[in-house]
């Protein structure tokens, strides 16, 4: 491509300020403006002349239709098209988007979940400009980002807690950031940059693996003699099918203003990532949304499939999506980065400690926030963090927070000196903080990186627990230090008594060993190591306490959503039990009973030309194709039977419980038998691509 055109195509399908600003006359440019900075709804007075401005500017850009854009509780997004069109009452039409189309919107919502918070009879839901984020155009349609809410006003999507999770951080940071005199800081805002990890196969091999078409996962598949073992992969050249498909990817990202960086091989074959420079959560979220989409269309159009599940592959890598996470004053100075003068270094400990108390007091909630069917089988693997949550500070950091709890001097070159109480530190150099990678939650030079979050999963879950939980601990922080006589006392005693009483949560080893999970024990840190494990957790009285008191669910969002998590693993673990029953009768079994027959034949074929000639070999092969192909039959049938039975059962927890230890732990057992026959069958009598086939396929 041209490369200058670049900065002009960047965000050209958005229409953001630059957008704005030519197509708004000034008044209500600036009206809207005012509107974003303060997250105030629209005046509705001004709306018709927005709406005006965004269609003019959308159909210049060859858009047809326009339709809300959301994030309801499947985890992806949603959205309605209605095309601009409307009757001119002279047999033609006029291209019409008034203001009440763009605030509000009313789809039939009763499709979709909403955990008990929406009777079928009261099916209305609503969607809702959310002018903080930019509108855009994606195929032809101008996408206006909403939240979604019922009819009784609860939230129905991601966007909407998400939204009021900032708020609450916001208003507790801002109580911290004035006990420390800053006066010119009006707002605060957390800054997120998701690391996407996402496998690339052929479609010929994709389409031909039901599994991986209606599960996004491999049931089965015996490992392929060379898998990752080697590390070659990793960061490797790329493919000329996957560097194309990288820059289609780009440039579509770019159109969209989306800050798509840093593309490469992961460790797995065939995994690749994408990492964007980081933006404001709200925005990172919108955007993440997009770029798993159009990574599965820019995918489909170079003959390949992009997979974003968690674990496509047993043997292999799964695909995780780092959510870098961070703290920012609308003055440009990143809460969790040390400052040039030792007032800003005590107040980075400050929030460095809140983040500590929040994440060991809240180890639940961290671990809920990434809880799902698919995530389970990534956490605690080998290449993911266990399911065990703690934090990695690295050495610099951990000295100075043991002489702070020791109430000593961290002395080495680039000291931290204690002046007047107040803290002295170093910058950290990158090196120190980015050596542990097997950490769930690491501190890496100025930011936190939530490892645990799937590759499939929304960022909004983990970013609103986030939020939540450090605003909690900031608003106590601010309760005892508002009080202070002595406010700089007050600071080191609070920072000093945070640490020697949380510190438990932070470990610097490595997390993947086995001595961790005892050590954890012992430390008597939470290890929730399935999604059912920590599912009750999210309706605990406390963490209803929690989440009221700072307005981010009400109690009944809180218990709707935990329905819709105990349904979705349910709904997965069904759909992943018939697909893998479709596969055994209508499959498998056959081509094991076609390879008997064949086996059979030549031995009789052999008697026949000649009594006494060796035939051990398809004996031995006969015998244990007919014992394979028995307990996969039988162990089939029971396997149907129990999914019978989870799904007669009333309680929908009690049945989460018997879909995790009787289907989870069933299709573990199938998959053994068939790995076993896939080995012995020659791949010519194989019904389907292998994994070599799969990992294997561009090229
Ligand atoms: P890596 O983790 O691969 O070594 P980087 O540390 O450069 O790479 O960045 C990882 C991600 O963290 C990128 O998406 C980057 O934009 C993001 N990031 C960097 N600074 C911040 C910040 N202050 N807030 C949120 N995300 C950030
Ligand atoms: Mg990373």
């Amino acid at each position: 491509m041209n490369t200058r055109r670049i900065p002009e195509l960047f965000g050209s399908m958005v229409f953001n300020d630059k957008a704005m600003r030519a197509y708004l006359p000034e008044e209500t440019y600036l009206a809207l403006k005012r509107t974003i900075k303060n997250g105030k709804s629209l005046d509705k007075t001004i709306a018709g002349t927005v709406a005006a401005a965004m269609r003019d500017w959308a159909l210049e850009r060859g858009a047809t239709h326009f339709t809300h854009w959301f994030q309801p509780m499947t985890g992806i997004t949603a959205e309605k098209h209605d095309s601009f069109i409307t009757p001119d009452n002279a047999d033609g039409i006029l291209m019409e988007f008034s203001g009440k189309e763009l605030i509000k919107g009313e789809p039939d919502a009763s499709s979709f979940p909403h955990g008990g918070l929406r009777a079928t009879f009261e099916a209305r839901g609503y969607t809702a400009w959310d002018p903080t984020a930019y509108a855009f155009i994606k195929d032809e349609t101008l996408c206006i980002p909403t939240v979604f809410y019922s009819y009784g006003g609860e939230a129905l999507d991601k966007k909407t807690p998400l939204l009021r999770s900032e708020e609450a951080l916001n208003r507790q940071a801002m109580r911290i950031i004035r006990l420390f005199g800053n006066e010119d800081v009006t707002k605060t805002q957390t800054t997120v940059g998701p690391e996407q990890e996402y496998f690339l196969i052929d479609e010929s091999v994709y389409r031909a693996r039901k599994d991986l078409v209606l599960c996004g996962r491999t049931l089965f598949g015996a490992m392929p003699p060379k898998g990752q073992e080697m590390d070659d992969h990793y960061f490797g050249t790329l493919k000329p099918r996957v560097n194309a498909f990288m820059k289609d990817l780009d440039e579509e990202l770019w159109k969209l203003g989306i800050y798509a960086r840093t593309e490469h091989n992961e460790a797995a074959p065939a995994q690749h990532e994408l990492a964007p420079i980081y933006s404001r959560t709200n925005t990172a979220t919108d955007h993440n949304q997009l770029t798993m989409e159009l990574m599965k269309k820019v995918a489909a159009r170079h003959g390949m499939a992009c997979l974003l599940h968690e674990k496509p592959f047993y043997g292999v890598n799964g695909s995780g999506k780092h959510n870098n996470w961070s703290i920012s004053t609308n003055t440009g100075v990143n809460l969790l980065e040390p400052g040039d003068s030792p007032q800003e270094n005590t107040q980075f400990l400050l929030f460095l400690a809140a983040v500590i108390k929040a994440v060991d007091e809240h180890q639940d909630l961290m671990r809920f926030s990434i809880a799902s069917a698919g995530n389970d089988h990534r956490l605690g693997g080998n290449e993911a963090p266990p399911a065990i949550v703690s934090m990695f500070l690295g050495d610099d950091l951990n000295a100075i927070l043991l002489a702070i709890e020791e109430g000593t001097v961290y002395a080495p070159e680039n000291a931290m000196v204690m002046k007047g109480g107040v803290h002295t530190l170093p910058r950290f150099s990158r090196d120190a903080t980015d050596r542990n990678r097997t950490s769930p939650f690491a501190f890496t030079n100025n930011k936190f990186e939530f490892r645990m979050p799937g590759a499939s999963a929304s960022i909004a879950d983990p970013n609103i627990i986030l939020n939540t939980i450090i605003a909690d601990t900031l608003a106590q922080f601010a309760d005892f230090l508002e009080n202070a006589e002595d406010l700089n006392e007050a600071l080191q005693q609070l920072i000093q008594n945070t640490i020697k009483k949380h510190k438990r949560i932070i470990f610097n080893g490595n997390n993947y060993s086995s001595e961790w999970v005892e050590e954890a024990e012992r430390r008597g840190l939470l290890n929730l190591p399935t999604t059912m494990d920590v599912l009750p957790y999210f309706v605990s009285p406390e963490n209803i306490e929690l989440f009221t008191r700072h307005k981010v669910f009400t109690a009944e969002e809180m218990r709707s959503r935990y329905e819709i998590m105990v349904e979705n693993y349910c709904k997965t673990l069904q759909i992943e039990a018939r697909t893998l029953i479709d596969m055994i009768k209508s499959d498998i079994l056959p081509s094991a009973f076609r390879e008997e027959q064949q086996v059979a034949n030549t031995l009789l074929k052999k008697r026949e030309a000649l009594s006494g000639l060796p035939s051990k070999a398809e004996e031995s092969l006969l015998r244990q194709l007919a014992d394979l192909a028995d307990r996969l039959h039988s162990g089939c049938f029971h396997f149907e039977k129990n999914l019978q039975k989870a799904q007669n059962i009333k309680d929908f927890y009690e049945q989460g419980l018997y879909y995790r230890d009787h289907i989870f732990t069933g299709l573990q057992e199938l998959r053994g038998i068939i790995d076993e026959m896939e080995t012995i069958i020659p791949a010519e009598n194989w019904p389907f691509p292998t994994y070599y086939d799969l990992l294997f396929s561009v090229h």
